[in-house]
């Protein structure tokens, strides 16, 4: 691809980079501005130690050539080695190994210091971004969260600092591979600046090539990766959707998708590769042709008497310890722009501001009943119509209420409109008479216990998934809860008992058994306020009648409100709200509402089997 950036965008992308890099250090590098200080320091001392590397050499060669049969030569030269070390063979036997031990320990100990330092403090950076990431994605929304969740959340903590990585290593690395450059140039212009001169012009005029073919290189590795990523995704929902691609006998579609998938991959993989292949070859072959021409211009030189042997040796030396340097620095560009869109895509979840927040001055409130009156109110997700319009509702404290609907009505949005995941358009919800957005956020939440259709467990102990429901519970109230729950005969059977780990997402309980440990959850909980989702699969006999009986005896003297999709619960609440597209079109006690023989009578029967 051609780079056909106008200034303009040039320049936009100039600012962005240089604000990301601020932000980078402003935010978090700059607390290990000490550490990255010292490092600077290791890496001066690490450029000068290289820099002395050359006129080592040169003193070495000029020694042994001051014996050897050329030497009558060296003293009409002086002249051209007036600023160099020049050595006697004696001296150079003496001293030699003494020079290069101390040096070598130079080198290597600033080089150990400084990776050591740079390594420390890009680590700890990391682990900052990673900390501050995951506090701010605690921090989002539910409906954002919902959203970060189905993207790319988990990729952020792994791929994006992964590539964040590389680039404050290799940054930093840049830092030192600069700073050696600038040495190697300094030795190469001090020796003989024409032939400096000479070397920048050959060496510039091979460079775009090369540069040329590593552009492409990694674009063609980038596309390769990308098409890996598909791959991946593809080959996830084949396995997801293995029995239905049995039952639909889509085997043979499945196969040819995942083919042409492979061929891609396939093709790309080779072009990079031989890509890849043809790099070298032919930086080797560039290299050889430049190598030529300055070696003609370095005889050109010594012909005129500008140089001699040992200070040639000096200049080559300098010019291939200058080559890793240049490699570092040729590629920091594209390295730095990957890992500044990856701090991009960092910041955009660590800048997200929660809409859903407390309020100023809103009240920490303790209560042990619960009025709650549901006053006109309306929601919608988005741009789609409403999925609350208009609704009120009264719940007197210690009643229970049953909500009914089709599937879409809106009964877990007005749940999430309780709890707050998402905040009312219009009316007010009042617990008490205060309005719920009047307290702050999590002495709504405190009181409030919530028991999903589909409990989620985490992978530990029984007894911590138990002990979510108050963190700070005995071990003693933990074991009642179980009790109520009509779970702990259960926990106690197990081998490792309260001890036992759930499982990945508790998959190594029944649905009834995640069911209960939720139920246990909330008795621990002990809030005012219960919202039930009932399970709608069928569980075993023995489940339910286990959960109906916890269930009743959670709602006691609690304020429920229950999506109830059984009948047996629903004739035993003390009022039955029916919900259809967001409003609330009956609502009364069963029998009542059998008797008016409207919407309700008709869902009863339909939906719940009763009988007239
Ligand atoms: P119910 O619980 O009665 O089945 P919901 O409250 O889940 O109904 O849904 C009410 C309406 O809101 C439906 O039209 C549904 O499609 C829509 N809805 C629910 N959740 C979301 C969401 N996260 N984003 C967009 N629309 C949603």
């Amino acid at each position: 691809m051609q780079d056909t950036k106008t200034p303009d965008e040039t320049g936009k992308k100039t600012a962005k980079t240089t604000a990301l890099l601020g932000r980078l250090w402003g935010d978090y590098l700059h607390h290990y501005w000490p550490r990255l200080a010292l490092a600077l320091l290791a890496m001066g001392v690490l450029a000068l130690t290289m820099s002395a590397i050359p006129f080592i050499i040169e003193a070495i060669f000029a020694a042994f050539n001051l014996q050897g049969p050329g030497s009558p030569q060296i003293a009409d030269q002086n002249s051209v080695g007036a600023h160099s070390i020049r050595l006697t063979l004696d001296q150079l036997i003496q001293f030699g190994p003494l020079i290069l031990a101390a040096l070598g320990a130079l080198y290597a100990l600033s080089q150990y210091t400084q990776s050591r330092l740079t390594l420390g403090a890009s680590l700890d950076t990391l682990r900052d971004i990673q900390n501050h990431l995951f506090a701010r994605f605690l921090d989002l929304d539910f409906a954002g969260q919902r959203r970060e969740m189905s993207g790319a959340i988990a990729s952020l903590f792994t791929n994006d600092i992964q590539i964040l990585r590389e680039m404050l290593t290799r940054t930093t690395n840049g830092v030192r591979d600069l700073l050696q450059l600038v040495g190697l140039c300094a030795v190469m212009l001090f020796t003989d600046i024409t032939l400096f001169i000479a070397v920048i012009g050959v060496y510039g005029a091979i460079g775009w090539p090369i540069a040329w073919l590593g552009k492409k290189l990694r674009t063609s590795a980038r596309a390769a990766q990308a098409e890996t990523g598909t791959l991946a995704a593809h080959i996830t929902q084949s396995v997801k959707g293995a029995a239905m691609i049995k039952t639909y006998a889509l085997e043979t579609r499945e196969q040819s998708r995942a083919g042409e998938h492979f061929e891609k991959r396939t093709s790309l993989l080779k072009r990079a590769a031989f890509l890849r292949a043809f790099n070298e070859p032919f930086t080797f072959f560039v290299g050889t042709i430049a190598l030529g021409v300055v070696v003609t211009i370095m005889g050109l030189r010594v012909q005129a008497g500008a140089l001699d042997g040992p200070s040639i040796s000096r200049f080559v030396v300098a010019l291939l310890l200058l080559s890793q340097p240049a490699r570092g620095l040729s590629t920091l560009y594209a390295v730095l722009q990957e890992g500044l869109a990856a701090f991009s895509r960092i910041l955009n979840i660590i800048d997200t501001q929660p809409l859903i927040k407390d309020k100023e001055n809103a009240k920490t409130l303790s209560f042990e009943r619960a009025d709650i009156k549901i006053d006109h109110i309306s929601f919608s997700y988005g741009e789609r119509g409403p999925a609350i319009d208009d609704l009120s509702l009264a719940l007197e404290a210690g009643t229970s209420t049953a909500l009914v609907g089709e599937s879409g009505a809106g009964k877990s949005t007005l749940m999430h409109l309780l709890t707050r995941l998402y905040d009312l358009e219009a009316g007010r919800i009042a617990i008490n008479d205060i309005d719920i957005r009047d307290m702050t956020l999590a002495s709504l939440r405190s009181h409030i216990a919530v028991v999903s259709q589909d409990t989620v467990l985490f992978n530990e102990s029984l007894y911590n998934n138990i002990s979510y429901g108050r963190i700070d519970a005995s071990r003693d109230e933990v074991v009642q809860s179980a009790k109520a729950a009509n779970i702990h005969d259960f926990i106690e059977k197990l081998p490792n008992g309260y001890d036992t780990l759930a499982g990945e997402n508790g998959d190594l309980l029944s649905g009834g058994q995640r069911q209960r440990i939720g139920i246990a959850r909330a008795f621990l909980k002990n809030a005012p306020i219960l919202l039930l989702d009932e399970p709608t699969s069928a569980l075993d006999a023995e489940s339910e009648s286990a959960i109906h009986d916890a269930l009743e005896k959670l709602q006691k003297e609690r304020t429920t409100i229950i999506i109830a999709h059984r009948l047996s619960t629903i004739q035993h609440a003390d009022k039955i709200c029916v919900l259809e597209d967001g409003r609330l079109i009956e609502s009364g006690s069963h029998d009542t509402l059998m008797d008016a023989n409207g919407q309700y009578a008709k869902l009863a029967r339909i939906q719940f089997g009763a009988t007239p």
